[in-house]
């Protein structure tokens, strides 16, 4: 039988102690969009909710110097009203756009989209095409986390039951051009085919800086490493361009699924490629 307790802390210290002594019995809920789901489906039968979503210090997008902070409760919603997220932060405001519809975009947080660990994880491939890092806490202390080294496969990643994703933080792109495109099987409300973004900066005509992200491809979200070394340096000519694709193909892993075929998945991910350039630059 189901059986549920439920706190409410007035602090992020008070829900890290919690989160402490409950240990695997305690679980986090912040935007409850993918966690209700889960417990109407019996996927979790039987924890104590630790309900974090009315703490102010999990809350607030900030930008000092170079570098922006988004607090983990920050809902879709919030980021696309966001200038600065929309001024220095372009990929993860272009991805809010197509994130669910705006009833789920008003309470789904990032934290809780990083938390919830998704291939297809709207906010977490915008949020690698940022090279952004995880801010994580506990009793023992904070912790700071590449995103490409935030998940270990499936809805997993490295976060432990005893800490709270706090925020995420990144350098401004300001004078970058970004894109992000998601492929499903409708224009809204679907869960991403697979998904792309794109930040990259030119000097002259030549590929300065570039990072490519891509969603639902492999166990994890991913970068694609090899494609933006061999873009760095070139001038995006078509014979660059559909070279970049063939690599690109080489570093995803996707799966068949009732929504696509692999093979289907691996001529997508050259072709987002291409488009995700176009869109940038255009
Ligand atoms: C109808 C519908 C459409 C959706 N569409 C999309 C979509 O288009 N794109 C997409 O990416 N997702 C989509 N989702 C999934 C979901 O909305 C997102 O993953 C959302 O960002 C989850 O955030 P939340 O605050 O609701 O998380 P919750 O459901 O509250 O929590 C999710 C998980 O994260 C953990 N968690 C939450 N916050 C923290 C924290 N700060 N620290 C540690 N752990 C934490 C929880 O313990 C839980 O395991 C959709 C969901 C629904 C129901």
């Amino acid at each position: 039988m189901s059986s549920f307790a439920y706190a409410v802390p007035k602090t992020k210290d008070e829900a890290l102690a919690l989160l402490n002594e409950l240990g695997p019995g305690g679980r986090v809920v912040a935007g409850c969009t993918n966690i209700l789901p889960d417990i109407r489906a019996k996927k979790i039968t039987a924890c104590t909710l630790v309900d974090i979503s009315r703490l102010a210090e999990l809350k607030g997008i900030n930008v000092r110097g170079e570098k922006v902070t988004i607090g983990s409760l920050t809902t879709i919603n919030e980021l696309l009203h966001s200038e600065i997220v929309a001024n220095h932060g372009q990929v993860l405001w272009q991805a809010g756009q197509r994130f669910a519809d705006p009833l789920v975009r008003n309470r789904a947080t990032i934290g809780g989209n990083l938390a919830n660990a998704s291939p297809a994880a709207d906010g977490v491939v915008p949020l690698l095409a940022l090279d952004a890092r995880v801010m994580v806490a506990s009793l023992a202390g904070e912790r700071e986390i590449p995103v490409d080294a935030f998940f270990t496969g499936p809805g997993k990643s490295v976060l432990q039951p005893n800490e709270l994703i706090t925020g995420v933080s990144f350098a401004k792109t300001t004078t970058m051009k970004s894109a992000f495109i998601k492929f499903g099987l409708r224009k809204a409300m679907a869960i991403s085919l697979a998904s792309i973004g794109l930040v990259v900066g030119l000097k002259g005509d030549k590929v300065d800086q570039v990072r490519i992200a891509l969603g639902a491809l492999a166990p994890t979200p991913l970068r694609a490493r090899q494609t933006e070394s061999y873009l760095a340096g070139n001038t995006l000519t078509p014979a660059v361009v559909a070279r970049a694709q063939e690599i690109v193909r080489t570093e995803v892993k996707p799966i068949s699924d009732v929504r696509a075929s692999q093979e289907y998945r691996l001529h997508l991910t050259g072709v987002l490629l291409k488009r995700a350039f176009e869109a940038a630059l255009a």
